[in-house]
C-alpha cells in the first residue's frame, strides 16, 4: 500500500519516469529514484496534505491536553492572558522549549514546543495567523516547502531562545514570524507592481507584529520572533518560490523529513516525560 514495488515511478530528483525498483535514474543517475518504493507515498502524502489543518488539529489536542495534565492550574485565571493558561508544568512534560530543557539535553523541544500553547488567546491569536497565512505561502512556495519553511522558523526561533538563555517558552509565532518573513522575501525578489504590494502587506504585518511584541514586555519571546524571521528567511533563500522551480519530489521528501522528524520529537519527549522516569 505504502510501498510500491512494481510499475514506474517518477524519479525525486529529476522528476522523470524510471521502473520503480530501478537502482539508479536513467536520466540523471541519483541512486534509489523511487526511494526504496516509497517516493510515490510521499508524494501523494505531502501532495494531498492540508498544513494549516494539521497544526490546527495537533495544536487543539496539544492544548487541551496541557490543561487536562494539570486542571487546577488552568483555572486559577487572573487576567485576560492567563485565562485557561497551562501550567509550566504540564507544557514542560509535553515538550516546552527553553535553556532549562536545553541543557537537560532535550533538544528535541525546538520541534514539540511549536505546536504548545501558553493561553487560550495565545492559541487563538496563532492559529489564526497560521490559517490566514499558511495557504498565502502554499500559493508561493508550494506544499512541500511550506511546511519546511514552517518547520525550520520554529525550529530557529527557539535555539535563539534557547542560547539566548529564555527559560521556558512555547508557541508557534517563531513559525509564524517565519512565513512572514517568507513572503516578505518572495515581494522583494519578485519585485515590480505586485511584488511590491506583497512585500508592504506583509512587511507591515511582520514589523507591527514585532513592534507590538516588544511593547508587550513580560513573557513575549523577542528574540525568539526574531529567530522565527531569519528561519523563515533563510528557509525561503535557500528554498526559493515554485515561479523559479517548480515542487519537485526532493522538495515532498525534505517536507515528510520535517514532519517525520516533528513526530520523532514528540515520541522522544513523551517517552522521557511519562514512561521512562
Ligand atoms: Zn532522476
Amino acid at each position: 500500500m505504502f510501498r510500491q514495488r512494481s510499475g514506474s515511478s517518477l524519479c525525486y530528483a529529476c522528476g522523470k519516469l524510471n521502473r520503480a525498483d530501478a537502482a539508479v535514474c536513467f536520466y540523471c543517475g541519483r541512486r534509489n529514484p523511487g526511494l526504496w518504493g516509497f517516493g510515490p507515498a510521499i508524494g501523494r502524502l505531502i501532495g494531498g496534505l492540508d498544513f494549516a489543518g494539521l497544526v490546527t488539529v495537533v495544536s487543539v489536542v496539544l492544548y487541551i491536553l496541557s490543561i487536562a495534565l494539570d486542571p487546577s492550574a488552568a483555572f486559577r485565571a487572573r487576567g485576560t492572558l492567563e485565562i485557561l493558561a497551562p501550567s509550566d508544568r504540564a507544557l514542560n512534560a509535553l515538550g516546552m522549549a527553553g535553556a532549562y530543557p536545553w541543557l537537560q539535553g532535550r533538544w528535541w523541544t525546538v520541534l514539540t514546543a511549536i505546536y504548545l500553547h501558553g493561553s487560550l488567546l495565545h492559541i487563538l491569536f496563532n492559529l489564526l495567523w497560521v490559517r490566514q497565512l499558511v495557504p498565502d505561502v502554499e500559493e508561493v512556495y508550494g506544499r512541500a516547502r511550506t511546511v519546511v519553511i514552517f518547520t525550520v522558523s520554529g525550529v530557529v526561533c527557539f535555539l535563539v531562545s534557547d542560547l539566548v538563555g529564555t527559560p521556558l517558552t512555547v508557541g508557534a509565532s517563531g513559525a509564524i514570524f517565519g512565513l512572514l518573513s517568507a513572503m516578505v522575501w518572495y515581494g522583494r525578489r519578485r519585485g515590480g507592481f505586485f511584488g511590491s504590494a506583497v512585500l508592504r502587506q506583509y512587511g507591515a504585518w511582520a514589523i507591527v507584529l514585532f513592534v507590538l511584541g516588544l511593547l508587550s514586555g513580560t513573557g513575549v519571546n523577542n528574540w525568539g520572533h526574531a529567530g522565527g524571521l531569519l528561519g523563515g528567511f533563510l528557509a525561503a533563500f535557500v528554498m526559493g518560490p515554485i515561479h523559479e522551480r517548480g515542487e519537485q519530489g526532493a522538495d515532498r521528501v525534505v517536507a515528510g523529513a520535517a514532519l517525520a522528524l516533528t513526530a520523532v520529537a514528540f515520541g522522544l519527549q513523551l517517552w522521557t516525560a511519562f514512561v521512562s522516569r
